[in-house]
């Protein structure tokens, strides 16, 4: 504690003294100075210095009846950590903050004591209520204190010694199947009423009665005890579209979660069974919210198995060839008509990676198709009235329809 200098303060805590301090608020002024102890030590060393100056001048020393600045308030600390510990017991958690709010006009009396004794050394009220609170709660209740990502911030209001909880969110990443062509990956509020409920909807407030989200939202949020829930897929497929092969990642986020701890096998048998096999994932573990971005941020190239109708006689060679011509091709794709009404009418260039004629019939094939992300398959095969150049259907000369989409694969574990 060499480098606490309590004489080259002691003109400054003298000042400060001229109102009646507790040793937190006063050796709060100088919190910068000194490390290795509490600003109650150095107040208490601050304390001692001035009266010695005092009694040599011959004047009455500075005594504490009650803070100006603080009401004492740091005599309540166990109480403000026993309501914070006791609040975080009705949750699971490991690892804990502690935030305060206290009265405006303390926060104004401090402000005005930094005007008058020089700001540069001090900490706040806050800094100081949130740290030591938070040892306190330490020692009751074995866990860690975290300040990046707290498991739950026990923010105590110190007038009452009430306690909020703000819960972090539990996060879980894996990759989903979706083996309907009914059912859209998000939850989709009815766009009429907007969730209420009217007569478009049945009452359900929803376009579609279930989505990937609430198949799998659903018993996570059960078993977590939480409040709700968010997807965030790796883009999307069409409602009529299955997603198959290995699956596409994601992460559920579910808020307010009343315990962390979770059963991860046992979610996805659960979510087997809720859906009827229509929705199955895999990988299952828990994530952050750093994946989320991360998740976000990727556009891996997708393969596709379509089943395409064809107006009129295939023929074998033709269509083998065409097909094939198309691999490494670069097509322009205007916005889709289906699209339109929510996104940008404007040209996309994409990739059409590898193509293949898996099965040929009459007039129906089957293609797989590995094409760049953003690109518009549907939109590749019929031609969508010559706002996709080229097309399947321009270079066989027939109007050709995909009849089925499945998502065959995500190629995200090679970008
Ligand atoms: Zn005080
Ligand atoms: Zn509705």
């Amino acid at each position: 504690m060499a480098e606490f200098d309590t004489g080259e303060l002691s003109g400054r805590a003298d000042l400060a003294l001229t109102r009646d301090l507790c040793d937190h608020c006063l050796g709060r002024l100088f919190a910068h100075r000194g490390t290795g102890m509490t600003n109650k030590e150095r107040g208490e060393r601050l304390r001692a210095s001035v009266n010695a100056l005092r009694d040599l001048e011959g004047r009455l020393p500075a005594e504490h009846q009650i803070c100006w600045l603080c009401d004492d308030l740091f005599r309540s600390l166990p109480r403000f950590a026993e309501a914070a510990a006791e609040a975080m017991g009705s949750i699971g958690y490991d690892t804990f903050l502690i935030g305060t709010r206290v009265e405006v006009d303390i926060a104004d009396r401090e402000e005005r004591l930094w005007g008058e004794i020089g700001s540069e050394d001090v900490e706040t009220i806050k800094a100081e209520l949130n740290r030591e609170i938070g040892k306190l709660v330490y020692s009751l209740t074995d866990k860690d204190v975290e300040f990046d990502h707290p498991d739950v911030v026990a923010v105590v209001d110190t007038r009452f010694a009430a306690v909020e909880l703000d819960v972090s969110p539990v996060f879980i990443y894996g990759r989903y199947l979706k083996r309907s062509r009914e059912i859209p990956q998000t939850r989709w509020p009815c766009t009429r009423c907007r969730g209420r409920g009217c007569e478009r909807c049945h009452g359900t407030g929803k376009m579609y009665s279930t989505s990937v989200q609430e198949m799998i939202g659903d018993p996570a949020r059960a078993m977590l005890d939480g409040v709700d829930h968010a997807f965030h897929g790796m883009g999307r497929e069409d409602i009529d579209a299955r997603m198959l092969g290995i699956g596409r990642p994601f992460v559920l986020e579910v808020s307010k979660p009343r315990t962390r701890d979770i059963d991860l096998a046992a979610l996805e048998e659960a979510i087997r069974a809720g859906s009827n096999d229509d929705v199955g994932v895999l990988d299952l573990r828990m994530s952050d919210r750093s994946e989320v971005r991360r998740i976000k941020s990727v556009s891996p190239n997708k393969s596709y198995r379509a089943q395409v109708r064809v107006d009129g006689k295939l023929n074998k060679e033709l269509v083998i060839g065409v097909v094939r011509s198309f691999k490494n091709a670069r097509i322009t794709q205007r916005t889709p008509s289906r699209v339109a009404h929510r996104r940008a009418d404007k040209d996309r260039v994409r990739e059409i990676v590898k193509a293949f004629v898996e099965d040929i019939g009459e007039d129906v094939m089957t293609l797989t198709l590995e094409t760049e992300a953003g690109t518009y398959v549907k939109e590749f095969v019929s031609g969508d009235e010559g706002r996709t150049r080229p097309s399947l259907s321009e270079k066989l000369g027939v109007p050709c329809r995909v009849e089925a989409l499945d998502v065959i694969a995500i190629h995200d574990q090679e970008v």
